[in-house]
């Protein structure tokens, strides 16, 4: 199962990812992610990428469609993928169709969280991660079962992304409007697009999407 989540930072494609890569075993692809382990090595791309993401903006096209069509070849997701923060601009949903048909597969569904922008401010501020596993956490919404102790590893080191801040919020959240929103119609006009409500509840969310990905098969 070849799966996008499509939706504005902070509306949970990361933390439904991983649920969906649990549940079903297939591979969460996320390209923030990605980019965050390029810069944190300082490879060539980690430079190129380390100031657009700081500012918030997009990092180019070229960059991240070189980095997934690197990654779709491996084997570990030869039966599937979840596709979490890309595509991110029509270029690189296009560029991601004739990957596919050059690889002679195929996109099973686009799946959009959607959010109120007034939520999703609060909800990035309050977010971060342990250190050692990526397990993801919110200061409100989703603590770990014991206070300063990962739920996934037990490692009591955790960290809040450098471009979780305010000002960079804003800029990820208009360059979402004005770049990414447009995917909403591309997708919806191939006859894969699927929305589920994020202001629900994060259990209710997976609930949607399981329940959705069940009636077409997976
Ligand atoms: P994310 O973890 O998905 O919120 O992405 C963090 C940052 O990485 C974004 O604000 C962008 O600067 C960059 N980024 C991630 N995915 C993409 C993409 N598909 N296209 C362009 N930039 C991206």
């Amino acid at each position: 199962m070849r799966l996008i989540l499509l939706g504005p930072p902070g509306a949970g494609k990361g933390t439904q990812a991983a649920r969906l890569e649990k549940k079903f075993g297939i591979r969460q692809l996320s390209t923030g992610d990605m980019l965050r382990a390029a810069v944190a090595a300082g490879s060539p791309i980690g430079v190129k990428a380390k100031a657009v993401m700081e500012r918030g903006e997009l990092v180019s096209d070229d960059i991240v469609i070189g980095i997934i069509s690197d990654r779709i070849d491996e084997p570990d997701v030869a039966n599937g993928y979840i596709l979490d923060g890309f595509p991110r601009t029509v270029a690189q949903a296009q560029a991601l169709d004739a990957l596919l048909v050059k690889k002679g597969s195929k996109l099973d569904r686009v799946i959009e969280i959607a959010v109120d922008d007034g939520a999703l401010v609060e909800r990035i501020a309050g977010r971060y991660s342990c250190k050692k596993c990526g397990a993801g956490y919110h200061d409100l919404h989703q603590k770990p079962k014991v206070e300063g102790v990962c739920d996934s590893c037990g490692s009591e080191d955790f960290l809040r992304r450098a471009d979780d801040n305010a000002e960079t919020v804003k800029s990820r959240l208009e360059a979402y409007h004005a770049q990414t929103a447009p995917l909403v119609v591309y997708y919806s006009g191939k006859e894969l697009l699927h929305s589920v409500d994020g202001m629900a509840d994060i259990d209710k969310v997976t609930e949607e999407i399981v329940g959705e990905l069940k009636a077409i098969g997976a």
